[in-house]
């Protein structure tokens, strides 16, 4: 038998800390290695998997597109992108679209359109604020976005123009505030950097705080869209709107597309200004559609946060039992669990032992991104399993 991560090893950069797990299939919230066993995939693509593995809708509207029409290019018109768009906007607070193909380039594209912006309404004012632990991706700019310094470190030097301050501290985003800002940029939960809710109050004072100044509220859901923090927008449970939000990962339902989103009246880009070769190509654009309908029509943000908060009363209860754990975070299926110790990897190996995918956010913390159309029965399976290799962590 081929031994692929042999290969991998021979053939790729090694950037990435891949686990010894060979995925071949997956159905749901379930994948399968090359001997057959099956996994219950708590990753889920990293938040990307919103349905679930080859869910019908999108398995059926990718294959019926790539018969159809793959890609025509933005010289002309395609209709997927177009009926997108549409639902998009008529299921957010935003009014006009742009799609790319991942999360760094939509963040990418929302800080030129600020730029833009700045340039046109607010005096050439370019600089944008972010905070510490944010993540908003891995091209130059968004890394000197990206509020940590285990990812800038190794780059220098880092395109100008972000300003980083503390996070869910709205005093330091007013005292960093100058004429050169255009936006303040961030994800409404952290999820990269440890899934960190934000304050009482703090997206809101901030909104506040961008009216006063007539500067743009760009905000990163990237992680947070498409119903996985049990809204189809986590800016809904904040009683915000942003003036630019960026979405991707689960918007294809496992196919790569990234989107910016933003009011009438802050989408200024003029013909030439921005661009993608892929973006917007047809069969993406039927993945997300497909993706985006069914989540709306069937209510999955509801269900993903009534079953979220069976997953985060369950760790709870486990947090009664293990001491080791000393807290349990999150909304809707973007969950997080943290250890008194650096024990995370020994965790995610222990899970996988037993037939169980969990991602490993920090040293010392977990992170549960399952499929939104998870039931109880598979909260529960994972909980045992959970449970088994916290007592195997401490005996
Ligand atoms: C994953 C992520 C990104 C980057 O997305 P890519 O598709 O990997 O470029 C940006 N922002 C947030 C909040 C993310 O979670």
């Amino acid at each position: 038998m081929t031994n692929w991560q042999e290969l991998e090893h021979q053939y790729f950069m090694q950037t990435f800390e891949r686990l010894p797990l060979t995925i071949v299939r997956g159905q749901g919230a379930r994948v399968w290695d090359e001997d057959g066993r099956e996994y219950l995939d708590f990753v889920g693509g990293w938040a990307v998997n919103s349905l679930g593995h080859c869910h019908p809708v999108v398995t059926k509207a990718v294959t019926e597109q790539a018969q159809l029409l793959i890609q025509a290019s933005n010289q002309f018109y395609t209709i997927p992108q177009i009926r997108l768009a549409e639902l998009l906007v008529r299921n957010s607070c935003l009014d006009k679209v742009f799609f790319g193909n991942s999360g760094a380039e939509a963040n990418e594209g929302a800080v030129k359109l600020a730029r833009r912006y700045g340039q046109l309404n607010l005096n050439r004012a370019y600089e944008v604020i972010t905070t510490s632990g944010s993540f908003h991706g891995r091209t130059l700019a968004m890394l000197a976005a990206t509020g940590q310094a285990k990812f800038q470190e190794p780059f220098p030097p880092l395109p100008t123009g972000f300003v980083n301050v503390e996070y869910n501290n709205i005093k330091a985003i007013k005292s960093a505030t100058t004429d050169k800002t255009c936006a303040v940029m961030v994800e409404p939960i952290q999820g990269e950097g440890g899934v960190n809710l934000p304050d009482d109050g703090y997206l809101a004072a901030i909104r506040a705080w961008c009216d006063q100044k007539g500067i743009l509220l760009i905000l990163d859901e990237i992680q947070t869209g498409i119903g996985r923090t049990g809204t189809l927008f986590a800016y809904e449970q904040y009683g915000v709107e942003p003036d630019i939000m960026t979405l991707a990962k689960g918007l294809g339902g496992g196919v790569p597309i990234g989107a910016i989103l933003a009011k009438e009246r802050v989408a200024v880009f003029a013909p030439g200004e921005h661009g993608s070769t892929f973006g917007g190509n047809p069969l993406a654009c039927a993945a997300g559609y497909a993706t985006v309908k069914f989540i709306v029509d069937n209510g999955i943000a509801g269900k993903a946060k009534t079953v979220g908060q069976y997953l985060i009363q369950g760790l709870e209860k486990m947090k009664q039992k293990f001491q080791l754990i000393t807290d349990v975070r999150g909304r809707g299926l973007l969950v997080a669990m943290e250890f008194d110790s650096d024990i995370a990897q020994s965790l995610v190996m222990a899970c996988l032992d037993r037939g169980l995918l969990v991602n490993r956010l920090k040293p010392d913390a977990l992170r549960f991104m399952p499929p939104l159309i998870i039931g109880t029965e598979e909260v529960d399976e994972a909980l045992g399993i959970l449970d088994s290799a916290l007592s195997s962590a401490i005996s």
